[in-house]
């Protein structure tokens, strides 16, 4: 019998009923036996193998179809375990790891060998963070390795946010879903990378760049290029729904513009337009920069499922969390 998960107002049907579970035990299992599971952490779900294994690492790229110049990010346990497997690490790495971390903070450090070269796509650097969701950082204790985890997406598509969203793209693919609840930042980390002591901005994410120049001084930024990502969040279309997407500072004209296309609306705060509109999603109307990240990616996903002509999405202001926002909202429009 296919029992459903709810996700939002749709159900989700779920071929293996025990797949999304709370059973860190059966989890941690599967993860010795070099399997993949998805977890949640306080940014998006991921899909997480042993970082030390490649047969493991191997899975998820081929699960995700992530090209395998993108590299992956690895979450660990502690911030002393940064010395673990990564060398040559700054002052102020430390520095950060202390103010953001357990946190959606990414640095980007020079590995060690003990780290595949699969994991850091044949950089000699890798992307650590200690995440901090309390079922991921339990897990993450229990084990003797730490795990490589992208977002639990295929690749390009909207990250997800609740066990159902992982259900739905990967359900016949896992078989363990560690639930953990909606994710509270949303969004996924914001990386830093390191040039000496100066910290250089790789992409924007759950951290503003505001909070982290209050700890770092004035960040270098580096976060678009096509050719050679340095992180694959900066390709120039990612996090895209399937239905076509426009991004607009002017959402009433655009409608307007639109008068034969069955439309749904992604708005900040105000929704003052319902003619010629199917279905709105509205991310926070207190106006609340991370409630409004926080929701994004459901609100996406709802979206997305509505059989619609195209989603036209309001452009959040271009401050705090904002600019993440509007970040993740640019790379999801059709081009
Ligand atoms: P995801 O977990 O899907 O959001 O993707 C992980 C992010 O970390 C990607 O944007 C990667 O490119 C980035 N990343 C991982 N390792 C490195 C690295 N060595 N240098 C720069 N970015 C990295
Ligand atoms: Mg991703």
């Amino acid at each position: 019998m296919t029992s459903y998960c709810r996700d939002g107002f749709t159900f989700v049907p779920i071929i293996n009923a025990e797949l999304i579970t709370t059973d860190l035990h059966k989890a941690a299992e599967a993860l010795k036996q070099n399997n993949i599971i998805a977890l949640p952490t306080e940014t998006v779900y991921g899909l997480a193998g042993n970082a030390f294994e490649p047969e493991a690492i191997e899975k998820i790229f081929s699960l995700k179809k992530r090209p395998f110049y993108n590299p992956l990010i690895v979450h660990i346990k502690s911030a002393e375990y940064m010395t673990h497997i990564a060398k040559d690490i700054p002052e102020i790495a430390f520095r950060v790891a202390m103010e953001f971390w357990p946190g959606p903070l990414t640095l980007v450090l020079n590995k060690k060998s003990i780290v595949p070269d699969i994991i850091t796509a044949g950089k000699d650097t890798v992307a650590v963070r200690m995440p901090n969701h309390p079922v991921t950082l339990e897990l993450l204790n229990s084990l003797d390795f730490p795990l490589a985890a992208p977002s639990a997406n295929p690749f390009g598509s909207i990250s997800p946010t609740t066990a159902a969203h992982v259900a739905r793209y990967f359900g016949e693919d896992l078989e363990v879903v560690l639930d953990g609840g909606e994710c509270l930042k949303g969004i996924e980390s914001t990386i830093i990378g390191f040039e000496g002591e100066q910290a250089v901005l790789y992409r924007l994410g759950s951290i503003s760049a505001e909070d982290l120049e209050h700890v770092v001084g004035k960040l270098k930024h580096h976060t678009s290029d096509d050719s050679a990502p340095a992180a694959p969040g900066m390709l120039s279309r990612h996090y895209a729904p399937s239905t076509d997407t426009f991004l607009t500072k002017d959402v009433k004209e655009m409608v307007f513009s639109h008068p034969d296309k069955k439309i749904g609306l992604l708005l900040f705060q105000e929704n003052s337009i319902s003619q010629n509109v199917a279905h709105t999603e509205v991310l926070s109307k207190e106006g609340d920069l991370n409630e409004a990240a926080r929701n994004l990616y459901a609100a996406m996903h709802r979206l997305d499922h509505l059989n619609l002509d195209i989603i036209i999405a309001e452009k959040l202001p271009e401050e705090e969390l904002g600019k993440s926002i509007n970040d993740r909202l640019k790379r999801a429009v059709k081009k």
